[in-house]
């Protein structure tokens, strides 16, 4: 059972977990959400949570004040958390039947967890999104599926005050993660973008382990073209050996489609790839798919 815990401003913006595979998850007993509005944590009258940066400039900077005892609370499942009822799985989505149910398949988790030298492998995660933190990837997603309890800051404004993710080192493994090279107004929507990734790795969660293994990044190549009926479609046909029956050409077909790809889109990706002669015939031309 995986615990995701997620601080923010805007609750409302992280309902999505309720949802789709995720809601399944919940109604599984595989994930647990609780979603928490960090104005619990704020004292003043105005129930303020930021204010000016030192040193000037614009926006205004979370206060860690405010930060520390939430961040707190999350880590200890304490006060206003202990409190909160988790997040209940919509409605829409009970007992809906999964159409890539897959009996008698053994689920089994990924090995490796995110685990730093000097760390406590008991501390709890606690992911921070900021643009300035380093690219998260299926790596760390496939590591983080293995946690028991996730908490995610999600910042607003200039963002959080620095100190707080240096004291919350103190009860958390810490991981300043980006979503991508490009700037959001807060870290919600990457809260739903990292859960999301983790949380269909987690067994169980997807109906066939397959869905997975095959996606984009598994192998280091993004993945090629599906196709499904009909055969034909406004004159678009699909590809003869997707139809021969013989698994060997058509992997070999899906492997060429997967480097043809990742040439075309991402070239940089080959270099962590592991090439046969066969894949460099191809990305060099000397051979068709
Ligand atoms: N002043 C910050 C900077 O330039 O790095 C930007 C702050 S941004 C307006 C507000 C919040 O949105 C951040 O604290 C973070 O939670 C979230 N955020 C924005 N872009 C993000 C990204 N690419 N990846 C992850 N989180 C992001």
């Amino acid at each position: 059972m995986l615990r995701l815990d997620v601080v923010t401003i805007f609750p409302e913006y992280l309902d999505p977990l309720r949802h789709a595979l995720l809601g399944k998850a919940i109604e599984k007993g595989i994930l647990e959400v609780g979603v928490h509005d960090l104005r619990q944590w704020a004292t003043g009258v105005h129930q303020a949570v930021d204010d000016s940066p030192y040193g000037g400039g614009p926006g205004m900077v979370m206060l860690p004040e405010v930060w520390g005892p939430a961040l707190d609370d999350v880590a200890a499942h304490t006060g206003p958390v202990a409190a909160a009822a988790a997040l209940e799985t919509a409605e829409a989505h009970r007992n809906v039947p999964r159409h890539d149910e897959v009996e008698g398949i053994e689920e089994q988790a990924y090995l490796g967890r995110d685990v730093r030298e000097g760390e406590d492998p008991a501390l709890p995660l606690l992911i921070v999104p900021t643009p300035a933190g380093k690219p998260f990837d299926q790596e760390d997603a496939r590591a983080w599926s293995n946690e028991e309890h996730i908490a995610f800051a999600c910042g607003r404004y200039e963002g959080i005050d620095d100190r707080v993710t240096q004291d919350a080192k103190n009860r958390y493994r810490v991981r300043e993660v980006s979503i991508g090279d490009y700037v959001l107004i807060g870290g919600e929507v990457a809260v739903l973008v990292i859960a999301e990734a983790v949380v269909r790795l987690i067994p169980g969660v997807l109906g066939n382990r397959r869905s997975h293994e095959d996606d984009s990044f598994s192998d280091g190549l993004l993945e090629g073209p599906s196709y499904t009926k009909p055969r034909s479609w406004r004159g678009l046909d699909v590809p003869e050996v997707l139809f021969s029956g013989n698994h060997a050409k058509v992997d070999r077909w899906r492997r060429d489609q997967a480097l043809l790809k990742t040439q075309q889109v991402r070239p940089e990706l080959l270099e962590g790839v592991e090439l046969d002669k066969k894949d460099r015939e191809l990305l060099e031309g000397r051979r068709d798919a």
